[in-house]
């Protein structure tokens, strides 16, 4: 046999090879019930499967060839918000060759069916690569973990009432007061109060990280001036969870700052739309880890202030610091650091991710830095409003206030708040968003639930919220002065 002959029966072997790998891909993309689709460098649909016809409402593959990947896949919020391109971090991805994973989105089908979806976004490598998005609908795996979810939420009500009574007893048992019992007694019963304390706050982050999940946590943001708003929930959180534990506390003082942004401008009014619960769970769970990692004698800072396009709030501690390996993990859901310190302190892994929620719940980032046994900041960042626009939406509650309830007045008012607080998000610093993680989607402000009871909620938080920055506001434009 000639080397021609060698050569070319070689090349023939490679050609009936790879066409007959070619049909086996085709025959593994025609028959999986995920949805395939093949972009190129402009984001024009270069291949389709039968799963991605069907899921996105097409006739064939065929109907979506050439067109752009963003109007074949048109996605959605869980609230059913359409998504525009520029807060699409598909799009985002795609534009930028990186890689994208998100369990949060719908998938609008043609026909208008909105399907609960995970989709991923590959890049296939190379110079100028296509990029390859896979998706499939979750329906029935969001149904099981929401039933999950409820017997989780369930059960840890249910438990944290009997605890709540447990720790109640006990510590009337070790309040001289009202009980007499001897030195052993009070040893005894001061461990098994603490152990019940902790086993309450477990219950308590149990019950937190399943309205997390459940996704029923709405965001209701309202126009804040973060100074006083952060000022006034730092001094009550620490007053509350300090405890007696001696640590000195002070807020905004700028000195030792743990800043190193010199665009940080310490003690202005800053304002941002924020939701005041979860601001105060934010607060309340950094400023308790900082009391509990940090030993006697340490102190704490908490800030907040503008930084460029930012509010940025720190909680700044003299305590046990992190280490770099720990650093990256510990906003993981039920991440603790493990060594022989932090096995006496009492936790329960989830205060760090509920903090990461609420905070990307408001368009927000969260993190930390620390010098492991001197110390942490964790650093929380807010798009931050104008103060036109501050007036502006406190303007629109102020109307919302002065509606009357029931429930034909709802509408209307879950129209105005929609529209206020979208404006306000959407006209938020395009840094602030550029910044939040691509996983995040682009906040979405809720209208609130428009049930006259909510509605008498809100304006009872409203009254609240504007008498505090009335005080507050007085506070700090004296300080200034
Ligand atoms: P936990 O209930 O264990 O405190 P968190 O999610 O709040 O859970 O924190 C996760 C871990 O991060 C903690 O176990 C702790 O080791 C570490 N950590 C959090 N805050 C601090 C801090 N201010 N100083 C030192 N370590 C901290």
């Amino acid at each position: 046999m000639s080397l021609f002959q060698k050569k070319s029966q070689g090349a023939a072997a490679r050609h009936d090879l790879s066409a007959e790998q070619a049909v086996l891909a085709e025959t593994v993309l025609n028959s999986i019930h995920d949805g395939v689709l093949i972009v190129d460098g402009n984001g024009l649909v270069k291949l389709a499967n039968p799963a991605a016809a069907r899921m996105t409402g097409n006739n064939s593959p065929s109907d979506m060839l050439g067109l752009s990947f963003l109007s074949v896949l048109r996605l959605q919020t869980g609230e059913g918000a359409a998504l525009p391109d520029n807060q699409n971090p598909l799009a985002h991805a795609a534009a930028n060759n990186a890689n994208f994973e998100s369990r949060d989105f719908y998938l609008l089908s043609l026909q208008g069916e909105g399907i609960p979806i995970a989709i991923s976004l590959v890049p296939s490598g190379g110079r100028n690569s296509d990029r390859i998005i896979t998706f499939r609908n979750i329906a029935q795996e969001l149904a099981k973990e929401s039933e999950q979810t409820e017997f989780i939420s369930t059960a840890s009500h249910e438990m944290r009432t009997p605890v709540a009574s447990i720790e109640g007893y006990l510590g009337l048992a070790l309040n001289p007061s009202t009980a007499t019992i001897d030195g052993r007694a009070r040893q005894y019963l001061t461990e098994a109060h603490a152990a019940s304390q902790h086993l309450g706050k477990l219950f308590q982050d149990l019950l937190d990280v399943t309205k997390l999940d459940d996704k029923r946590a709405k965001v209701h943001l309202v126009p804040a001036e973060m100074v006083s708003t952060v000022r006034d929930i730092a001094t009550k959180q620490f007053n509350a969870l300090s405890e007696g534990k001696k640590l000195s506390f002070s807020f905004g003082s700028g000195a030792d700052s743990g800043a190193d942004n010199d665009d940080v401008q310490v003690d202005q009014l800053v304002y941002a739309m924020v939701d005041l619960d979860f601001l105060q769970e934010i607060l309340a769970n950094l400023i308790s880890n900082a009391i509990k990692y940090t030993p006697e004698g340490g102190a704490i800072w908490v800030a907040a202030r503008g930084d460029g396009d930012n509010v940025l709030i720190n909680v700044t501690d003299t305590g046990m610091g992190i280490s770099p390996d720990n650093l990256t993990h510990i906003f993981q859901k039920f991440y603790r650091v493990d060594n022989s310190q932090t096995r006496e302190i009492g936790g329960t892994g989830l205060g760090l991710y509920i903090v990461k929620e609420r905070t990307e719940a408001m368009g927000g980032r969260v993190w930390a830095e620390s010098t492991f046994s001197e110390g942490s900041t964790f650093y929380v960042s807010l798009p931050r409003i104008s103060e036109e626009e501050y007036n502006r939406q406190n303007l629109v509650l102020k109307n919302v206030a002065a509606m009357p309830i029931g429930p034909a007045a709802a509408a209307p008012v879950a129209n105005a708040m929609a529209t206020a607080t979208m404006q306000a998000v959407n006209e938020a610093p395009v840094v602030a968003q550029a910044a939040a993680p691509v996983a995040a989607p682009a906040p979405v402000a809720q209208a609130p639930d428009m049930d006259p009871e909510k509605l008498a909620a809100l304006k009872q938080q409203f009254a609240q919220q504007a008498s505090q920055q009335n005080q507050s506001s007085q506070i700090s434009t004296s300080s200034v002065q």
